[in-house]
């Protein structure tokens, strides 16, 4: 597969390519800040903030506080693969150790990402949303407002697509997946859409899209099959995608790959050209259960780490841990292996900024 023009991206001129509809929504003022940006204007950068600087409302009363202006920032929602940890009908020595409280717990895969410290998209929809939200005050409401402006799905497996039915009485959701995506979940999105009317977009789409807060994103497919819940087969590559965040006003890029069968050129170049990824660390080894093949091991000649640790400049996050995976252990020697490359198993609700 060829790789994509990554670099491309990170000029003015990208905005050429994409649909007239999502750029007149919202990039006019974000084109305007990365002009002023361009023009050495120090107080538009991260450090001196942006609402307070600018005398512009934030919904939510903490960013400008907070000193989170124009920075790029994530926070990890939840960090276990389907099921959580502990999973509610296993008894397996870790789950056992999370429920006596010797192991952090942790939820579904599940994260958010914001721009400008006031919209926030979230990526995936895990079925403890309600949970994560709220134990997440970036994410709070304000007296009117959600800062959740919608969701981007990487693929259509139950623990990344069920918490949309928690946001259901929200209005103008805008949700972002890959056409067979949408297509799987038709029946469901009928249903919402009568609770509230969202907009469901293509995340394919060509160019890109923009989001609300300066982000430029683009979706690429990665090998994956579709979920159970799908009759048949499906010859269609487009199951599972890997989601490249831009911030328009700093540049900063965030790459999020939380299901990744295997290791590509495409995801070298997606890497090499982060700040930061969060990626598929659901099994530490290749053989730790007998679903093999359907997420990149972390460890092993073919693993993930021996690729992150190519990319010592980008902060590398491994998420979707099975209960299976010793990673969550702490003290285990996959661990300290894992942290000798620097790249980091963050406890729910860490957030960062890049
Ligand atoms: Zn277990």
């Amino acid at each position: 597969m060829a790789a994509p023009p990554l670099r491309a991206l990170r000029t003015p001129c990208f905005m050429a390519g994409f649909p007239r509809a999502a750029v007149a929504s919202g990039a006019a003022a974000v084109t305007r800040r990365l002009a002023d940006n361009r023009k050495g204007r120090p107080e538009l950068l991260p450090a001196a903030g942006w609402f307070g600087r600018t005398g512009r409302e934030d919904p939510t009363g903490r960013a400008d506080a907070k000193g989170w202006g124009v920075v790029l920032r994530v926070v990890l929602l939840g960090t276990a693969a389907s099921g959580g940890f502990p999973r509610w009908n296993c008894a397996c020595v870790r789950c056992d150790a999370a429920r006596d409280g010797k192991l952090p717990a942790r939820g579904p895969e599940c994260a958010a990402v914001t721009g400008n410290s006031r919209d926030w998209w979230l990526l995936n929809a895990s079925p403890d949303i309600r949970a994560q939200l709220t134990a997440a005050p970036a994410l709070w409401p304000g007296p009117r407002h959600t800062p959740v402006r919608g969701v981007l799905l990487t693929d259509a497996e139950p623990d990344h697509v069920a918490g949309l039915a928690v946001l259901r009485d929200t209005t103008r959701l805008k949700t972002y997946a890959a056409p067979p995506v949408l297509a799987a979940l038709a029946t469901a999105r009928a249903g919402l859409d009568r609770h509230a009317p969202w907009e469901w977009a293509d995340s394919l789409t060509e160019g890109g899209f923009v989001l609300a807060g300066g982000l430029v994103v683009t979706a690429h497919p990665v090998p994956g099959k579709p979920p159970a819940y799908v009759p048949g087969r499906s010859s269609d590559r487009r199951w599972v995608t890997v989601y490249r965040i831009e911030d328009l006003a700093t540049g900063r890029v965030f790459v999020y790959a939380p299901r990744v069968s295997s290791w590509s050129a495409l995801l070298e170049n997606l890497v090499a050209d982060a700040d930061g990824v969060v990626l598929d660390g659901t099994h530490f080894a290749a053989d730790e259960t007998g679903d093999t093949g359907r997420h990149l091991p972390v460890s092993g000649p073919a693993g993930s780490l021996t690729a992150l640790a190519r990319h010592p400049g980008v902060r590398r996050i491994y998420t979707h841990l099975a209960d299976s995976n010793p990673l969550l252990d702490p003290t285990s020697t996959a661990r300290a292996q894992v942290s000798e490359t620097g790249a980091e198993v963050l406890p729910d609700g860490t957030e960062f900024a890049l």
